[in-house]
């Protein structure tokens, strides 16, 4: 080969080698090689009066602003919700790259034996992305739902279609992309959360929900878990992005513990599908209401005795509560008494390094806020809810949740403090119990 030819063949797999933008909103050209330009349009339009963002789909008229562009020497209005992926701007396109479908041969390993019920729902999944249809998946807290999308998806792999699984939180997004790429060997599967990107061609993309903005017309599946866990407020703006990330021709399927109303009414009885079941096959634990007031500035003696007790049996204990500050306060008290006591909240610059100590056994007893509602599972755990009365039934019935978990300590204590009874407390426990009369009418727990 001539140098020449050598320097074309290096480019040529220059081309190749980089990731390509398929199906994204690209501001600008120069990051694209092969791929092809679907539309081109101003970032930021103003459409009968209204401003319209062309990136996030935003229509939120006090989240656009004005600033003076020194490129056209104009005024220019930018869109401020999506301003972390590029600023889309009214002076300025941007481009939406075409689609690319590619398949692979789906292959994946699973090293146990489906439940029954996990089986169902995998041929449930399975059939609904093969014919792009959605789903709703209502499954207990440790029903083992990971696993049952493994089947839908290597189908709609074998087919060349375009997957993104995401969740609005990014703790599971990390634990899911774990099982997936453990699971699915032979595919590229990108990671994106803020500050994590793309290495890939986005045939498989594990995601928090939010990055789903940089597609437009892309995904012919989107699996979406742990759903409940945006807030309810921003609902309307995470399912306009799940939208518009998706190809004409997608399945959506959502995943949740604990459905609200709003989310239930959008689908009819036969997308709605109810796993009552742990994949142990023990019921879920049910709640315990004790009236009983915790104070920031006393001891209270059945709290003390109850975590005492924990320690004698080698039982970790989870301490819920609804507030930092008074979290903080009572954690003051209960210190002295225990050696491996610790606290953790959303603020805590700690709370990663507390959370991997949970994890090493480092820690017998937990104070938190709902922050460790979900994610982690541990070994023989029981939990306590301060004020129950605080806390709301999705809130109540996943921190129940936690308990159980492990196959080989399927049970444990879920014990409400609180100072008077409310529906939200009889709604949680109600419901809990209604799942495990299910499952075990189905005869799939014991
Ligand atoms: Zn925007
Ligand atoms: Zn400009």
């Amino acid at each position: 080969m001539t140098t020449a030819q050598k320097a074309k063949a290096f480019c040529v797999f220059l081309l190749e080698v980089k990731m390509k933008l398929y199906g994204r909103i690209c501001h600008d050209l120069n990051n694209i090689t092969t791929e092809k330009l679907k539309a081109s349009k101003p970032g930021v339009a103003n459409v009968q009066g209204k401003y319209i963002c062309h990136q996030c789909g935003n229509t939120d008229q006090t989240l656009f602003f004005q600033y003076y562009c020194h490129h056209c020497n104009k005024e220019t209005t930018y869109c401020r919700y999506c301003v972390n992926f590029g600023k889309a701007q009214s002076c300025k396109d941007i481009y939406i790259i075409e689609s690319k479908r590619h398949r692979t041969d789906g292959k994946y390993r699973l090293d146990f034996e489906l439940s029954e019920q996990q089986r169902i729902a995998s041929e449930n999944i399975q059939r609904a992305v093969l014919k792009y249809e959605h789903l709703l998946l209502h499954a207990v807290t440790g029903a083992g739902k990971t696993e049952m999308i493994f089947a839908g998806i290597s189908a709609a792999r074998q087919k060349g279609d375009n997957i993104a699984v995401v969740s609005p939180r990014v703790d599971v997004v990390k634990e899911v992309y774990l099982r997936l790429t453990n699971a699915f060997k032979d595919e590229q599967i990108d990671l994106m959360y803020e500050g994590q990107f793309a290495q890939y061609n986005s045939t498989f993309v594990v995601a928090t929900v939010h990055q789903l903005m940089r597609y437009d017309g892309h995904f012919n599946v989107v699996i979406v878990d742990e759903v409940d866990a945006f807030p309810l407020e921003m609902d309307q703006q995470l399912m306009h992005t799940i939208q518009k990330a998706s190809a004409a021709s997608a399945s959506h399927i959502y995943l949740t513990a604990t459905p609200n109303k709003q989310l239930l009414s959008q689908f009819n009885h036969s997308q709605i599908i109810k796993l009552p079941a742990r994949y142990h096959g023990h019921p879920l634990p049910i709640p315990e209401f004790q009236f009983n007031t915790i104070k920031e500035t006393k001891l209270n003696p059945k709290l003390l005795k109850f975590l005492k007790q924990q320690i004698e049996h080698e039982r970790k204990t989870f301490v819920f509560f609804h507030d930092i500050r008074f979290m903080e306060k009572v954690f003051n008290i209960y210190r002295h008494y225990f050696s491996k006591i610790e606290y953790v909240s959303s603020i805590d610059p700690k709370r990663h390094e507390k959370v991997t100590r949970l994890r090493n056994n480092e820690i017998d007893i937990m104070f938190t806020t709902t922050i460790l509602e979900r994610g982690i599972t541990l070994e023989k755990l029981d939990v306590v809810i301060v004020n129950t009365e605080k806390f709301n039934s999705s809130a109540i019935i996943q921190i129940a949740g936690r308990v159980g978990r492990k196959i080989a300590y399927p049970n444990g204590k879920v014990l409400c403090y609180h100072e008077g009874l409310t529906k939200q407390m009889m709604h949680a426990k109600n419901e809990i119990v209604k799942m495990n009369r299910l499952a075990f009418q189905k005869g799939w727990i014991t």
